[in-house]
C-alpha cells in the first residue's frame, strides 16, 4: 500500500511540477520540462515494463529447469482457440490461456474443453480493457473478481493466476489481487505475434531468444487473425523438443483447483 501512496504522490508531485513554468523564464521552463520529463518516464516504465516488481510482484519464469511454458492471451475465439487446442493434442504440448471473462461467457465450451485436456486457464480480466491502468478502483476490483468468477462458473475451479492487458500495472493492482489470491504471470519472451508478419520471422524470433524456464507470450486471437503464429508454432514446437525442452504450465492446476465455491 505504501508504494501504491508514493505512486500517486508521484503522480500528482509530477504534475505540479508544471507549475514551476510561472514566472516565464528560461530556467523555470528549463525546470519545470526536466522534473515532469523525468516524472513521466519513471511512470510510464512502472506501469509498462512488463517484469518490473515495483508496484506488483510478478512471475516470468518456471521453476523447473529445461522447461518452457506457452502462455496464450486474449481467446477464446472461436474459430482459432480450437484449432490451436487440436495442434497442442497432436504435439502432445500443455499450455496455459489467460482468457477475457466476456469472450469466455459466451464460448465456454471451448474453455472448459481447454481445462479438460490439461491446460491451465488464468484470468485475463472480465473485458480487456485497453488502459487498464487508469481504471478507477471499484472498476479494477470488478474486471478482476468478475474474470476469476467466470472460469469459476464454467471450469469449476477458482484460478490462482492472472495477467492484465499488455501486462500493464495498476497501482492498486496489488492489493486487488491480494485480495483475489491471484499471482500476476508476466513473461521472459513476447513473441511479437502481434506484429510479425512472416510465419518464418516469428519462429525464428522466438528461437532465437528463448532460454530454460522461459514463459513465451502469444495469442490465440488476434484482430487480423493469428494465421501466422499458426503456420509457425508447429516448427517452433517440434525444435523446443530437439532442444531437450519440456513443457510446463505456468502455474499449479493442483493449487487452481483448490477451491470450488
Ligand atoms: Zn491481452
Amino acid at each position: 500500500m505504501a508504494r501504491s501512496a508514493l505512486f500517486i504522490l508521484l503522480f500528482f508531485a509530477t504534475n505540479a511540477s508544471l507549475s514551476l513554468l510561472y514566472p516565464f523564464s528560461f530556467s523555470h521552463i528549463l525546470l519545470a520540462i526536466s522534473l515532469y520529463a523525468l516524472g513521466t518516464g519513471v511512470m510510464l516504465y512502472l506501469l509498462f515494463n512488463p517484469r518490473n516488481q515495483w508496484l506488483v510482484t510478478n512471475r516470468s519464469q518456471v521453476e523447473q529447469e529445461g522447461c518452457v511454458a506457452l502462455t496464450f492471451d486474449d481467446g477464446p475465439d472461436p474459430v482459432d482457440t480450437p484449432r490451436l487446442l487440436d495442434l497442442l493434442r497432436e504435439k502432445n504440448v500443455k499450455a496455459t490461456f489467460f482468457v477475457v471473462g466476456q469472450r469466455a461467457e459466451r464460448h465456454p465450451e471451448i474453455v472448459r474443453r481447454a481445462w479438460e485436456e490439461g491446460h491451465l486457464i488464468a484470468n485475463h480480466t472480465w473485458s480487456h480493457p485497453p488502459l487498464f491502468c487508469f481504471l478507477l478502483p471499484r472498476r479494477l476490483r470488478a474486471e478482476i473478481e468478475r474474470g476469476t468468477e467466470c472460469i469459476n462458473r464454467i471450469c469449476g475451479v477458482r484460478t490462482r493466476y492472472f495477467r492484465s492487458p499488455v501486462g500493464l500495472r495498476h497501482p492498486l493492482l496489488r492489493s486487488a489481487l491480494e485480495r483475489e489470491g491471484l499471482e500476476f504471470i508476466s513473461w521472459r519472451i513476447r513473441s511479437c505475434d502481434t506484429i510479425i508478419k512472416k510465419s518464418d520471422s516469428l519462429a525464428r524470433h522466438i528461437l532465437n531468444h528463448v532460454a530454460s524456464r522461459d514463459i513465451i507470450l502469444m495469442h490465440d486471437r488476434l484482430p487480423n487473425g493469428t494465421h501466422v503464429l499458426f503456420e509457425a508454432l508447429p516448427g517452433v514446437i517440434d525444435e523446443l523438443k530437439r532442444r531437450g525442452f519440456k513443457f510446463v504450465l505456468a502455474g499449479d492446476r493442483e493449487t487452481a483447483c483448490g477451491d470450488t465455491e
